[in-house]
């Protein structure tokens, strides 16, 4: 492929997807490279709904095909929360570590067998004439008590995958983008690019 914009200011997400799309995409852009462009309100209450809006209205502004991931925190204990939420959970410009902290709270009190999660992702594919193709993705895990590791972003420290043993924050970014929503979105997106020539 020759060119694609991926509109996303989250610097994690931004590595996360250079790596996956490394080899695939002649030219690869950013938002930093279309400062220009006033961010996307994520006003959805769906992952597809915000992943559309931002990628549409990136995709139109630039004349580029363009992608958007809207990704989130899905926790059964909590009814669903954080959701479509997971970046403001702890308010409108909440840290990771502010997020990270609210939800060890209202988990507190929760026991080891129902804390289970899930992250859950939808990559929007748009052209500049406003068609959109959407991919989605999934990964299933363990809320623990305290965080573990140092890599990742977001709520990765919290969040252990059964299957390695170790949180999100653990794992070297190759083996992340191997199991995670992103990674299986992404990879949804890849087929179908490769399929459309
Ligand atoms: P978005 O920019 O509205 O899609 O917000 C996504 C938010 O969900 C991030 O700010 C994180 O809090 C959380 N999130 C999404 N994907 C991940 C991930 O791979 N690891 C950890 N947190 C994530």
């Amino acid at each position: 492929m020759r060119e694609l914009v991926v509109a996303t200011g989250n610097q994690g997400k931004l590595r996360e997807l250079e790596l996956l799309l490394h080899g695939t995409v002649e030219h690869l852009y950013s938002l930093r490279d279309y400062p220009g462009i006033p961010p996307v309100l994520e006003d959805g209450i769906t992952f597809e709904e915000n992943a559309i809006k931002k990628a549409r209205t990136v995709a139109v502004a630039t004349g580029k095909p363009t992608i958007a991931d809207d990704s989130g925190l899905v926790v059964n204990a909590l009814d669903g929360q954080p959701g479509v939420y997971s970046a403001r959970f702890a308010g409108e410009d909440a840290t990771d570590d502010d997020n990270n902290r609210k939800l060890l709270a209202l988990m507190a009190d929760v026991p080891d067998n129902c804390r289970s999660a899930r992250f859950q992702c939808v990559i929007a594919y748009c052209l500049p004439d406003g068609a959109c193709r959407k991919f989605s993705g999934e990964l299933r895990g363990v809320l623990l008590k305290e965080p573990r590791g140092k890599d990742g972003f977001g709520y990765d420290p919290l969040f252990l995958v059964p299957e390695y043993g170790k949180t999100l924050a653990e794992l070297p970014l190759h083996l992340k983008n191997r199991v995670s929503h992103r990674g299986c979105a992404l990879g949804e997106f890849l087929s179908y690019i490769k399929e459309a020539g």
